[in-house]
């Protein structure tokens, strides 16, 4: 027997197992990683090669690490990857040797403002070793001969990345991407992860999706690229996308735009928060960040924005030790996957229709449609929204647009445009490109 456990306490617990997995750019932890991840989605895990060329980079060497230490001169282990997978540079060189604490330190990171904390530290792109350490730490090494024992390897292997299409009626596609690559740091990114987890396992299980969809858990930066580098052609069917990281903590929504600035997703992501009542902070677009840098780049220019809660490096914690599992909260994955949801029951709403009776009003008195409901708030809503979308649904707006011109919530135009078409007097417009408003003989 399974028990249902509220979303919150589930994505948690899902997160909980994801934190001990050594994870880096490449190698066995994102492949354990998405193993886990498969068990709630179908993911299809691809291979890329070291070497292998992809756009301006090339994928780098895999890393597989078996065991880190630093032993001070007293035989005392001061740091342990075993203990703490932050304790080691992210993919850190091979190494073993005895050095005095003199030449130690130029290996050693630490954060005298926060001196209980591990600060994460990677080096991808220059091949080095080295050791993270709470400050307080650091400060009490004595002199003496350190042993230092990286038993890692970097070797002709591959990057992984996992990725998930779920196609809709439409080939028009929205594209979710998180990076996997992170060891043990909860809010970054083991949030964004469970959140995107979720909301791909709930797509896959609808009946209905009207848009396409594709997932992508990839290695930061590198995924990114390499999956572009595969899937040029693919990218021509991508109308939007969000990069999703940073979802657990307890701070504000924040959506940054995608580079363009007034694309659909751009519109539907404060509409879409605003119906649960949050009021997103926006933020314009900056070519810093998380992946959507690679999906904004001039190139693909996909209109890919990231919707987070408090953004990268604006808390403490963030990139450090402190960003654990009680920095991220239940209730905040829960909420978080709920704005996500959103997005995505907006765009499945946001259609294009045409007025087949644009000469005049039509006569919504004929047809139920008029004073039916009362002269309450809502009732005139209601009506409000059905006289704006008869008015602007000529081929060329579509209902968010709607929406906000009479700023009237997303929903309520939504629920006006089924009974129009219940009514006869709305069509899909298809392709604005193609289809002109209907005219006069
Ligand atoms: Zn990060």
């Amino acid at each position: 027997m399974t028990t249902i456990q509220p979303i919150g306490a589930e994505l948690h617990a899902l997160a909980r197992r994801l934190y001990p997995i050594p994870r880096s750019i490449t190698g066995d932890g994102v492949r354990a990683t998405l193993a886990m991840l498969a068990e709630w989605v179908p993911l299809r895990v691809v291979e890329v090669p070291s070497g292998t060329p992809v756009l301006d980079w090339t994928v780098p060497r895999e890393w597989r690490l078996r065991a880190a230490r630093l032993i001070a001169p007293d035989g005392r282990v001061v740091a342990d990857a075993a203990v703490h997978n932050l304790h080691l540079l992210n993919y850190s060189a091979p190494f073993h040797g005895r050095l005095s604490l003199a030449e130690l330190e130029p290996h050693l990171h630490s954060l005298p403002d926060r001196p209980d904390w591990i600060p994460y530290r990677t080096s991808y792109y220059r091949e080095t070793w080295g050791f993270c350490l709470p400050h307080r730490v650091r400060e009490s090494l004595p002199e003496g001969e350190y042993e230092v024992l990286v038993d890692s390897e970097l070797f002709d292997g591959a990057l992984t990345y996992g990725e998930l299409a779920l196609p809709g009626e439409r080939e028009e596609e929205i594209l979710f991407s998180t990076h996997v690559c992170h060891p043990s740091l909860a809010n970054d990114n083991l949030s964004g992860i469970v959140v995107l987890a979720a909301l791909a396992r709930e797509l896959a299980g609808r009946e209905r999706r009207r848009l396409s969809y594709r997932f992508l858990f990839v290695p930061g930066t590198i995924g990114a690229i390499a999956w572009l580098a595969a899937n040029e052609a693919a990218t021509a069917r991508i109308r939007g996308g969000l990069v999703a990281a940073g979802l657990g903590d307890a701070g504000r929504f924040h959506y940054k735009r995608s580079r363009r600035g007034d694309a659909p997703i751009d519109r539907a992501v404060p509409a879409a928060l605003a119906a649960l009542g949050e009021e997103p902070v926006v933020e314009e677009f900056v070519p810093f960040g998380y992946d959507e840098r690679q999906y904004n780049s001039p190139g693909f220019a996909l209109d890919v924005g990231s919707l987070t809660r408090t953004p990268w490096g604006r808390y403490p914690e963030y990139h450090t030790s402190a960003d654990d599992l009680d920095f991220i909260r239940p209730e905040a994955l829960e909420r978080s996957l709920a704005a996500y949801r959103a997005v995505v029951d907006l765009l499945e709403g946001n259609e294009t229709y045409r007025n087949l009776c644009p000469k005049g009003e039509p006569m919504l008195g004929r047809r139920g449609l008029y004073r039916s409901t009362g002269g309450d708030e809502a009732g005139r809503e209601r009506e409000l929204a059905l006289l704006w979308v008869l008015n602007l649904s000529d081929g060329g707006h579509d209902l968010l647009a709607i929406a906000e011109r009479a700023k009237l919530p997303f929903a309520r135009v939504r629920e006006a445009a089924d009974r129009l078409l219940e009514a006869g007097l709305l069509a899909p417009a298809g392709d604005p490109d193609l289809d002109r408003p209907p005219t006069g003989r």
